[in-house]
């Protein structure tokens, strides 16, 4: 099974993945944790993607593709893996469509979580994660049993940078500018579905679920 998940920030992208990605032994790849890691570790890479992500811009589409192609085409790369959070851009779907060819393979479904822009804002200036294992919490909607620490570790959690309002507001702009044409990408070729991603996190994962059964029994 090969997706591609896209949507908003703030859509639930990334917890939907990590379940979805379990629940059908997927790799999990997400481009936004691969360049998050990279800035934070201080790598060649993170110090070329940094202010971009600091800006809440997107990093220019030859680097993300040319990290995707590196996941890929190595020699233990995944089979069966979710993309989470690429392609963004037609430049970028154009490129993994050219990847997919070499290595031989092809996408199994797009799917798009649609969420209204008020719904995300509220979502991501009450996000919180976990900076040691990854885990993700909402001041209200998901609270950890412990204000500020994390369930699953015991590390305190923080808020990332680029969910502060003002880098939410420019990330969703740009997000709308150019989500289009991906999706009518993705719609010409006839492997995208779409679904509301604004209820709770398991009757969106049930949602997903359900519309994958369309393209896969195994969900
Ligand atoms: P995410 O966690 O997916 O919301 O990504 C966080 C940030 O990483 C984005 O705001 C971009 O700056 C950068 N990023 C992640 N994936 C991509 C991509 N496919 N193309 C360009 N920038 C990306």
């Amino acid at each position: 099974m090969r997706l591609v998940l896209l949507g908003p920030p703030g859509s639930g992208k990334g917890t939907q993945a990590k379940l979805l990605a379990a629940r059908l032994g997927m790799a999990h790849i997400s481009t936004g944790d691969i360049l998050r890691e990279a800035v934070r570790t201080g790598t060649a890479l993170g110090r070329q993607v940094r202010p971009f992500m600091e800006r809440g811009t997107y990093v220019p589409d030859e680097l993300v593709s040319a990290l995707v192609r590196e996941r890929l085409s190595r020699d233990d790369a995944p089979k069966h893996f979710l993309l989470d959070g690429y392609p963004r851009t037609r430049a970028q779907a154009e490129a993994l469509d050219r990847l997919l060819a070499e290595i031989g393979l092809a996408l199994d479904a797009v799917v798009y979580l649609d969420v209204p822009d008020e719904i995300i804002v509220h979502r991501i200036t009450g996000r919180r994660v976990c900076p040691a294992c990854g885990a993700v919490y909402h001041v209200e909607n998901q609270a950890p049993r412990q204000a500020g620490i994390c369930d699953v570790c015991g590390a305190e959690l923080i808020q990332r940078e680029d969910d502060r309002e003002e880098t939410v507001r420019e990330r969703l702009r740009v997000f709308r500018q150019t989500v289009p044409e991906v999706v009518a990408y993705y719609a010409h070729q006839g492997n995208l579905l779409t679904v509301d991603g604004s209820a709770d996190v398991d009757t969106v994962h049930q949602a997903l679920c359900d519309k994958l059964q369309e393209v896969t029994p195994g969900c």
